[in-house]
């Protein structure tokens, strides 16, 4: 019998639903066209699952979407559950998912399609064929770290706390990803750290030069945070594959995406692997819930198309897919047609719907 791809699918708050509609009818088109077997499942998380459950992420949705293939999620918070207690916040539902289903490697391609390159703020010749891949770490580091929280210290005088910490362990299964991935792109892998403050960053750094003796093919090299920071914007060509904590990579990567013209051009997957041997994965833009355009049409649905793309890659191992999805866009791009992020003079402006219709329209060639 066919396989069935179960795939749950998480528009959240914001854009992340109405980038979801789009990310729907291309898995729809192309799952047709392909003849695979994919079960689709609308789940809510984050601030649409606070109002409907007064959670942001329940635990029938949590076990449900823990059997599905893949995960697809849009954005989640807003201004409406910002003054929330901090454990039943939006962002809380993401954070659990990647905890729960051990979402380790978070994969974080910034790809320059030569249209945008005059929507980057950086000069052509700076990010003209650039293609690179941060590897962040997900679900260790200062996001997770325990004890945090915000203490009364005397009088008006309060104290905010959280513990940046690492086991071995956590580093080498991260190390252990980013060299398999570095091997099969150009064999270069920057350890992007802050070992010179930061003793946890220090035992990041050790591990990481244990694991590169099992890849000595790869060449090695090392950066202090701070410096990558700059080196991302003064040459970028000069990395391929960047591994990272969570932090870090949280920030380097929204520096990466300015290269490639805007946050709504990045997808990414997070990948883990459960106690029982089982791949999971969870596809997303990195971009937010964007509510200074949420509702207005105006929203790129790219980062979340390419995301799909993405799937067909990790989890179902359709690189044809994935492939295609990657040329309808560079052919849509190179056609004139923007979303207003993108939008730079002698290009048409275009809808959040209208660019996935362009995008259909290019599949079906
Ligand atoms: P954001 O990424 O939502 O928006 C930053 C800027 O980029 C905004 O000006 C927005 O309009 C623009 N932008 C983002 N995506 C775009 C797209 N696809 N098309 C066009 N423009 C786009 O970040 P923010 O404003 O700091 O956060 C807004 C909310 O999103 C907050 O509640 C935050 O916690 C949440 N957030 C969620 C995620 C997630 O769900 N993974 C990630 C980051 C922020």
């Amino acid at each position: 019998m066919e396989k069935t791809y179960n795939i749950a699918l998480l528009p959240g708050d914001g854009i992340g639903k109405e980038i979801s509609i789009q990310a729907k009818r291309i898995i729809n088109f192309l799952s047709k066209k392909n003849q695979l077997h994919v079960n689709l499942s609308d789940e809510l998380v984050g601030g649409a699952s606070i109002d409907e459950f007064g959670t942001p992420l329940s635990e029938e949705t949590l076990n449900r979407i823990k059997k599905s293939d893949a995960i697809i999620l849009g954005a989640v918070g807003g201004p409406k559950w910002e003054k929330l207690d901090f454990k039943i916040r939006p962002e809380r539902g993401l954070l659990r998912i990647r905890k729960e289903l051990d979402l380790f490697a978070n994969f974080r391609p910034a790809l320059v399609f030569d249209p945008l390159i005059d929507s980057s703020s950086l000069k052509p010749e700076i990010i003209k064929g650039l293609d690179i891949l941060i590897i962040r770490e997900l679900t260790g580091g200062i996001y997770f770290g325990e004890p945090r929280g915000i203490e009364k210290i005397d009088g008006k005088n309060f104290k905010g706390f959280n513990t940046l910490s690492y086991t071995s362990k956590e580093i080498e299964r991260i190390a252990e990803v980013a060299f398999k991935t570095a091997m099969i792109r150009s064999k270069k892998l920057c350890s992007v750290d802050k070992a010179n403050v930061l003793e946890s960053t220090e035992l990041w750094r050790n591990v990481i030069i244990d694991v590169s003796k099992r890849y000595p093919d790869v060449e090695l090299t090392h950066m202090y945070v701070d410096n990558a920071a700059m080196q991302l914007v003064r040459n970028p060509k000069q990395f391929d594959v960047i591994v990272t904590t969570n932090m870090f990579g949280d920030i380097l990567s929204d520096c990466a995406s300015m290269l490639t013209g805007s946050l709504g051009m990045l997808p990414s997957a997070s990948i883990g692997v459960m106690a029982n041997g089982e791949k999971k994965a969870m596809y997303e833009p990195v971009h937010g819930s964007a509510p200074d355009i949420a509702g207005m049409g105006i929203a790129n649905p790219l980062a979340m198309i390419l995301s799909v793309g993405m799937m067909f890659k990790y989890s179902f191992e359709n690189e044809l897919l994935s492939n295609k999805i990657i040329k309808a866009v560079k052919s849509v791009l190179e056609k004139g047609f923007r979303t207003r992020d993108i939008l730079t003079s002698g290009n048409k402006e275009i809808s959040t719907s209208e660019m996935g219709d362009k995008i259909l329209e290019e599949l079906e060639k």
